[in-house]
């Protein structure tokens, strides 16, 4: 059967050229990077070669560049970091209320240890509310942490913005880079930020190795402690072939952004213009033009995600109802409540993210494919049925006599 996977916002597929240089670091050059004799100057040497091209990747210098577990360690350093470190000037942090919950889990876990948190509101496109931002940062504000762009509905965030409202007040800037890193440019020369947290198996890179940049002048304290291996800061023997890993796909999303980006948004605007016009009922979530280049998502009236899901996975088809971490639990999703849904419109939403080895053939097959399914399950539906009884037709009232 033909497999399409269009849930690459969850993880990618490792590219063979990732393999390719990650082998030999299993192979033959094993040492560990702090060994002082030729295996552990090997391995120390792909680590720093590593380091240059996660560097390159967002222009930002090799002595910014730390390694961690992924995109939720580096979160977690971040967050916990700055606020371990800088809690004698002030206990407030903001973010917003639509982050990844290893960001959202993080502020709540500090708030139990007595920091105080203010979770920004979102207009329905899932836009920060600026607003919302200037009246509640104060004196007090330590970290300010907001996404770039949201893994479920693929809003971009006016990072520069927020960034330079947290300067101006004296906040450390931080942003969840991990849906955008290797999608759309970051030039950290340009931007107003501190800490930006990156996630390999994101760009096709493998999974469990992650990076975050720390601005030079930057005072953050560890949350893991031991031998003090990246500077310190993060302790334990550096995952070497999977930082080579994240190494190599640094380059390759460096160097293939372009293209990729360009292939990415015209089968992303194909999908949406062919949804949008052949399924009544259909529509958009998040924003129509601060949007990741391989997100689609949207909400069909009548019709219920998880059955949506199933119904694709059986012809072939590897789709998400939002995000991968809650798409277990029944509750509907907080980034979609945020932007204004309710239940029912949150639970009839389905996630369509592209990567670099889906074709226009696959968009074509996913289509036909989801017009056919949507009409399908709105046969079924009794949302769907009960929808028609519940609209104001003239012969409503003669029913309701009979
Ligand atoms: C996937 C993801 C993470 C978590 O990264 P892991 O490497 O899986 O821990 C964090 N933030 C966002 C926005 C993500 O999409």
């Amino acid at each position: 059967m033909r497999r399409v996977y269009v849930d690459n916002a969850a993880t990618t597929q490792v590219d063979p050229e990732v393999i390719k240089a990650i082998i030999p670091y299993m192979e033959d050059r094993y040492g560990n990077a702090s060994s002082i004799h030729s295996f552990g100057r090997e391995a120390y040497d792909g680590l720093e070669k590593a380091r240059k091209q996660v560097a390159e990747l967002v222009n930002a210098s090799p002595r910014e560049i730390l390694f961690t577990s992924g995109g939720t360690e580096s979160d977690n350093l971040a967050i916990k970091g700055v606020a371990y470190r800088h809690r004698e000037k002030g206990k407030h942090i903001i973010t917003s209320s639509i982050e990844h919950p290893a960001v959202l889990e993080t502020c709540r876990a500090l708030q139990s240890q007595g920091f105080e948190v203010t979770y920004l509101p979102v207009d329905n496109e899932g836009i920060v509310k600026m607003e919302s931002l200037e009246s509640s940062i104060t004196e007090e504000t330590i970290l300010v942490t907001v996404m770039h762009a949201n893994n479920e509905i693929g809003t971009i965030e006016p990072i520069q913005e927020i960034g330079q409202i947290a300067h101006e007040h004296g906040a450390i800037f931080h942003t969840d880079a991990v849906q955008t890193a290797g999608k759309i440019q970051i030039d950290l020369k340009k931007l107003d930020v501190d800490l930006l947290s990156i996630s390999a198996h994101k760009f096709y890179g493998p999974k469990g190795v992650g990076a975050l940049y720390k601005k030079e002048g930057i005072v953050i304290d560890p949350i893991i402690s031991g031998g003090g291996h990246e500077k310190g800061l993060r302790s334990g023997t550096e995952n070497v072939a999977g930082i080579v890993g994240i190494g190599k796909a640094a380059e390759l999303a460096r160097l293939r952004m372009q293209e990729d980006s360009k292939n990415l948004t015209h089968m992303r605007d194909r999908i949406i213009s062919r949804v949008l016009s052949e399924i009544e009922e259909s529509y958009l979530n998040g924003s129509p033009d601060k949007r990741l280049p391989n997100n689609a998502h949207f909400r069909f009236s009548g019709v219920e995600g998880e059955s949506l899901l199933l119904s694709l996975d059986e012809k072939g088809i590897a789709a998400s109802t939002g995000s991968a971490c809650s798409s277990k639990k029944l509750t509907p999703s907080h980034v979609l409540m945020a932007i204004g849904l309710d239940e029912v419109q949150a639970h009839g939403s389905l996630r369509l993210s592209l990567g670099r080895r889906n074709t226009i053939d696959d968009v074509e097959f996913v289509c036909d494919t989801l017009v056919e399914v949507v009409g399908r399950l709105r046969e079924i539906s009794p949302l769907w049925k009960r929808k028609d009884l519940a609209a104001p037709y003239p012969h409503r009232g003669a029913l309701s006599n009979a």
